[in-house]
């Protein structure tokens, strides 16, 4: 048996940022990761942090206050979310950035162009300025644990600035000779930079980090006090004591088919995290007698699949946040119809993806398909197939589009309908059907080369190609509640359980069924991260 003061369960960002508070403010701290691998979801991601009213916003001279980022955060939480937790949020987020690049050395910058989610939302901020970029990190920082960090999907070391900056529409003009450089120095960007600095962090404290190391119970006093977990150690079960108590940092549910299907009510089917994520937090906190919320929730996402990619020997489902935006191109389901603005952010757009037809009994928008004609194929990268690249069988080719609707079973007489509308719509600029292109959010991508405007042409000549569109998750966003501090509150409310925090993907958004923009789980994961180490911190030992 092994004493610690606090046990943080996984490494992703939330638990990471738990463990190097909560080691800072003088606690002994154990994490304890699944995989083989320290990062979680939070590698594979852009890294991004949502931080309205940080201090580089003001340094770009953009303005903001509390009163608007509460008035947006109202607007966007539909009044399902306790007001305290969302500006208990807005009042943390930058006192936890800033403890964290003092314990880390991390560097941030605003994404001077990046718009929240819902830019026309009350309170919202279209110019950009709240999301915040990391910089790169120099893994070879990390000893012996520069193996033990996961590594992102596209393993492709460059900031979310420079993805801007060399194109998101398509990969070609992307410096790969830079890119080559970094990677035989070990140096590594977006979510994998931050976990690694992260990380950093907390090895210089002296956490220990246990890889290989699945909790699956949580060990409870008589008195339901949360004292310690119990985890499997090569092949042994052991039990590591903890003092003040455990941090649940699990990441969601989205990989348990099980859960998924109990929980969400909409089809997930193509989860983007890494498959260890199976919910093990949520089912120890129900055994632990937490209250549940906001389990019907994900942060959705539409993804591709190209055959053939894997990550952790599952399929790998990649999201589509620029490419379904850029012109030349629509979404249809079966029938041939178009159901949603394209260029939408991808959590609302995945409402859409998850919709129920009750006439037809069966959900009218799964599954349905990206189509787009030769100048797209030609202008952008699809996934991760370059213009010049050869077009794999799961990219569906046709000479005419009555052609690519039989090979891919859209009905034809809609989706010639359709495409005749959405034509005459795209010559104009304009779509009055769904008002593509419209919102500011919408006009962040797309291709400014193109007229008559950037996210809508006409399709023009063919072959015609068409690629399936999933509903697929960043990660799930429910689980237990918890209090303004993440300590787990009891299933029937009377107060928290003691010793019990919950931080991240694994516990009840703060933000309920929104995504109020680029960053807002991996900022709002730490955040609870943060908030879980300073209660525990302050509690009895
Ligand atoms: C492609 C992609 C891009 C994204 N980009 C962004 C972005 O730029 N900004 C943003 O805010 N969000 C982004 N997201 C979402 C974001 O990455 C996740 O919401 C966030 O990382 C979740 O963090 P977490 O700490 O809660 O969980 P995770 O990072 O998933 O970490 C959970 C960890 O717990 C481990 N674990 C699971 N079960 C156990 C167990 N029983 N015992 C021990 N360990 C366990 C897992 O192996 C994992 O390492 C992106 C997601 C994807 C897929």
């Amino acid at each position: 048996m092994q004493h610690t003061d606090v046990v943080v369960i996984g490494s992703g960002a939330s638990g990471l940022t738990a463990a190097l508070i909560a080691a800072a403010e003088g606690l002994k701290v154990t994490v304890v990761e699944k995989t083989g691998v320290i990062g979680g979801t939070s590698v594979v991601s852009g890294g991004s942090i949502w931080a309205p009213g940080n201090r580089y916003m003001a340094e770009l001279g953009r303005g903001d206050s509390r009163d608007e980022v509460i008035e947006y955060l109202r607007a966007l939480t539909l009044d399902r979310v306790d007001e305290e937790l969302y500006t208990t949020f807005v009042d943390t987020v930058n006192p936890m950035l800033d403890e964290v690049v003092a314990l880390t050395g991390i560097k941030f910058e605003a994404n001077p162009h990046h718009p929240d989610y819902q830019p026309e939302l009350p309170g919202a901020k279209a110019e950009g300025g709240r999301t915040l970029q990391g910089d790169l990190f120099d893994s070879t920082l990390l000893g012996d644990f520069q193996t033990k960090l996961r590594t992102s999907h596209s393993g492709v070391p460059i900031t979310r600035l420079e993805v801007d900056a060399w194109g998101q529409d398509t990969m070609d003009r992307w410096d790969w000779a830079l890119v080559a450089d970094r990677v035989s120095q070990g140096i590594v960007g977006m979510g994998a930079a931050l976990c690694g600095a992260l990380l950093k962090g907390c090895l210089d404290r002296g956490v220990t980090v246990l890889v290989d190391s699945p909790a699956f119970s949580l060990i409870r006093g008589d008195d339901g006090v949360v004292a310690g977990v119990v985890i499997e150690h090569n092949g042994l079960e052991e039990e590591i004591r903890a003092e003040r108590g455990v941090v649940l940092a699990s990441g969601g549910f989205e990989w348990n088919k099980n859960l998924v299907d109990q929980f969400l009510g909409k089809p997930l089917n193509s989860p983007a995290s890494p498959p260890a994520n199976t919910g093990d937090g949520l089912i120890m906190a129900m055994e632990a007698g937490a209250a549940l919320g906001n389990m019907s929730e994900a942060w959705w996402t539409p993804t591709l699949y190209a055959e053939g990619d894997t990550y952790d020997d599952e399929p790998l489902y990649r999201p589509t946040s620029s490419l379904r935006t850029l012109p030349g191109g629509i979404i249809v389901n079966q029938a041939g119809h178009r159901f949603v603005n394209e260029a939408m952010n991808y959590n609302d757009m995945g409402k859409a993806l998850g919709n129920f037809d009750p006439q037809n009994y069966a959900y009218a928008n799964q599954p349905c398909w990206l189509i787009f004609d030769q100048r797209f194929r030609d202008s952008y990268s699809v996934g991760m197939v370059t213009p010049d690249a050869f077009t794999p069988a799961w990219i569906t080719v046709a000479d005419s589009l009555d052609e690519l609707a039989e090979k891919v079973g859209i009905d034809k007489a809609g989706f010639n309908d359709q495409i005749t509308r959405y034509n005459e719509y795209a010559a104009t600029g304009k779509d009055p059907e769904f008002h593509r292109g419209e919102s500011a959010y919408d006009t962040y991508r797309g291709d400014a080369r193109v007229t008559p405007h950037r996210n809508l042409r006409p399709l023009e000549g063919g072959p015609y190609y068409a690629v399936q569109i999933r509903l697929g998750a960043l990660g799930t966003k429910g689980g237990p509640l918890t209090d303004a501090t993440g300590n787990v509150l009891r299933a029937d409310r009377s107060g928290p359980i003691p010793g019990l925090y919950a931080a991240g993907n694994v516990a009840a958004s703060w933000f309920g069924a929104g995504y109020p923009g680029a960053g807002a789980t991996l900022g709002a994961g730490m955040v609870s991260g943060y908030l879980s180490a300073k209660a525990l911190a302050s509690s009895q030992g």
